[in-house]
């Protein structure tokens, strides 16, 4: 199988691109399509690498506006927890797949899931062409004998999950370290070394996290999860907006990666802002992420960057914080080994994207300022997974199946 892009610009100039078995075999000025090839004739588009989604829980489009604009406890109590009670796997596959769905019309082809029925989710992302890191998940409610009870679960769906091809990867998911016991996390942290596979988790989203974490172990966040073996290269640390500097070293001694999600800490209201500056001066590897769509409400990666951009400006009170090329480089997964945000060269996955380069968004400027700044996932035009066509002229096939589909089953399930 090979695809064949012509009249494309890359970086202002004229390029030609051809894949092979899901992988970029030539790229160049000179590089022309072969006979056989699928052809795009890219002719006013820009070619550029695709984003990748740090931290999601891609499902929860089916809770899309249920429960907007109220404190965190009182929705998760009275809106999420029951409707999530009612859940049941296909609503996860069709969840996801609807998140896909989004995901590759604004340019984003890898994700790092955390949510219930793991291998539900993972065949979701089979059936999109996309790539995930699939969470198996523990919440254990801090009671390590319901924890251990569980771990049966965890390794079934590990396996399920491996199971759903090379685009997906199993990973380990742990809630927090409030809803999960120590015996558990120590688990968890043992499996992801065993297997060599992501650990995600999410750290210090709020203050009173760290309060309670204080006074129940007598040290803050991240050095309670070092301890128990939790903090490695393969590890997604989601949120991470009140840790302190000496976090901040440890984390990167240890290689972890903290995935930024700026739309859900504003919606959510929670009071700061991850310090990316003093995490940048440490040297932590960062990630961007949408969070789930209950607390974002979408999956476009272009306005999370721009988020991400303008509140680390207004954070600081400096302009010049976090520059436009290096917000999409944390967007593309490119400031973490453990995201695969993989540049565009020949031996690379042929994953890309062409944009729309006569929208208006980006008719003039500097092509990364206007992608952060000015643009939406909407000048996406095609997207490419492993050298398969997912999206051309914005046409996914099956779209309006999946909305209705969607649709239906969040009905019955926020009822
Ligand atoms: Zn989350």
């Amino acid at each position: 199988m090979s695809l064949a892009v012509a009249g494309a610009q890359l970086e202002g100039h004229p390029v030609g691109l051809r894949a092979e078995d899901g992988v970029i075999a030539e790229l160049g000025p000179e590089v022309a399509p072969r006979p056989g090839d699928e052809l795009i004739d890219a002719t006013g588009m820009l070619l550029c690498p695709p984003m990748v989604n740090a931290h999601t829980h891609a499902a929860m489009t089916l809770f899309r506006g249920f429960g907007d604009d109220m404190p965190l406890m009182e929705w998760l109590q009275n809106r999420i927890w029951p409707a999530e009670a009612k859940i049941e796997p296909q609503d996860v596959y069709w969840g996801t797949r609807l998140a896909c769905l989004e995901m590759i019309r604004s340019g984003t082809t890898r994700f790092f899931d955390m949510y219930w029925f793991g291998p539900d989710v993972a065949r979701a992302v089979g059936d999109s062409g996309v790539r995930a890191a699939v969470s198996s998940v523990l919440i254990d409610q801090l009671d390590p004998a319901r924890g251990e009870a569980m771990r049966p679960q965890v390794l079934d769906w590990l396996d399920r999950i491996r199971k759903a091809g090379e685009r997906v990867v199993p990973s380990l998911g742990a809630h927090a370290i409030y809803t999960v016991s120590p015996e558990s996390l120590a688990w968890f942290a043992e499996l992801g070394a065993e297997r060599e596979i992501p650990l995600q988790i999410h750290l210090s989203e709020t203050e009173q996290e760290v309060n309670d974490c204080l006074e129940a172990h007598g040290r803050r966040p991240a050095a309670y999860l070092d301890e128990l073996g939790f903090l490695g290269p393969r590890t997604l640390l989601a949120h991470g907006v009140w840790l302190d500097d000496a976090e901040l070293e440890l984390i990167a001694e240890r290689g972890a990666t903290v995935v930024t999600n700026p739309a859900a800490n504003m919606k959510l209201a929670v009071g700061g802002v991850f310090p990316y500056p003093n995490a940048a001066r440490a040297g932590v590897s960062i990630g961007l992420g949408t969070d789930g769509v209950s607390s974002n409400s979408n999956l476009d990666m272009f306005e999370e960057v721009k988020l991400l951009a303008l509140g680390q400006k207004q954070a600081s009170g400096d302009p010049a914080m976090l520059p436009a090329g290096d917000a999409l480089a944390i967007a593309r997964g490119q400031r973490s080994q453990a995201l695969g945000g993989t540049p565009l060269e020949p031996g690379q996955p042929a994953d890309f994207l062409l944009l729309r380069g006569s929208d208006p968004e980006l008719s003039a400027g500097d092509l990364d300022a206007d992608l952060v700044y000015a643009a939406a996932g909407s000048v996406v035009d095609t997207t490419v997974v492993a050298g398969r066509v997912l999206m051309r002229d914005r046409v996914v096939p099956a779209a309006d199946e999946l909305v209705a589909e969607v649709r239906a089953r969040a009905a019955r399930l926020t009822r």
